[in-house]
């Protein structure tokens, strides 16, 4: 039995199952990057699953110029072979902006008692702020920090206020409490993004060995991402991140 004071008030105490990961975002498509920093944080913080939850609608972000099901099936290609990941398609149901506070609420609901680590990159958590009803998102999992290769702008005051009340002292603390831990997880760094991909196909060239061969080649079989599919694309210059919410 854990005795686990929870600012959530999920449960005072519960006998807490391993943590879990969950990793969203536009997977527009998935490549390397999602793929390998999500098997080092399986494996550093012995996770039992980490799930993969493509977003129907990011929210600040354009619509993806593929559809949700396309996103889907090349990302459940991606992660067939590997034990451990899991493609949870919640946000493909609801309609509306993908909202990670809501998703993280259906997966609460579901899993009382299993510790929830919300993998982010820092790209993405350097937004976190703007977030709707970010603040709860600590009072339903914990956020795992991912390093990036990139320029990002410093944190805002608000998420350095969370980093210092929140930041555990060792990655064991994430198996201890429900939610509300911050934790950094170094991971190798992968100059690798979705934006490069897409304008890679869109150029006709090629971004073999940035991403699974099996997602590269249904991409090929169905044309996705050519130039004419690509109108729609986001900048990037809102979040960097293709979640967002
Ligand atoms: P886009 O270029 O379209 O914005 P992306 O490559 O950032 O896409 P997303 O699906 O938007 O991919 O990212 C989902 C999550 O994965 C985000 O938290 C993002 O920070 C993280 N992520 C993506 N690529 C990497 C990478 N190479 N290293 C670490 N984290 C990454």
């Amino acid at each position: 039995m854990v005795r686990c004071v929870s600012e959530a008030g999920l449960r005072s105490h519960t006998h807490l199952q391993a943590p879990i990961g969950i990793f969203g975002g536009t997977f527009d498509p998935i490549h390397h990057g999602h793929l390998r920093v999500a098997l080092e944080v399986l494996e550093a913080l012995r996770l039992t699953e980490l799930r993969f939850l493509p977003a129907r609608q990011p929210p600040h972000r354009d619509t993806p110029g593929v559809a949700p099901e396309q996103r889907l099936d090349l990302l459940r290609s991606a992660v067939a072979e590997q034990p451990g990941f899991v493609v949870d398609k919640r946000e493909l149901r609801r309609s509306g902006p993908s909202y990670t506070v809501d998703t993280l609420a259906s997966l609460r609901a579901e899993l009382p008692d299993t510790p929830l680590c919300l993998l982010v990159g820092r790209d993405a958590f350097g937004t976190l702020h703007r977030w709707s009803r970010w603040h709860q998102l600590f009072e339903l999992a914990h956020i795992v920090v991912l390093n990036r290769p990139g320029n990002w702008p410093a944190l805002s005051p608000e998420l350095n206020a969370e980093v210092t009340t929140r930041q555990l002292p060792a990655a064991a603390g994430l198996q201890q409490r429900l939610a509300g831990g911050l934790w950094f997880q170094s991971v190798t760094p992968l100059t690798i993004s979705a934006t490069h991909i897409r304008e890679l196909l869109a150029s006709g060239r090629s971004p073999r060995y940035l991403l699974p061969d099996t997602v590269y080649t249904s991409i090929l079989k169905q044309g996705l991402y050519r130039a004419e599919h690509t109108g729609q694309r986001s900048t990037g210059a809102d979040t960097g991140r293709g979640r967002g919410g």
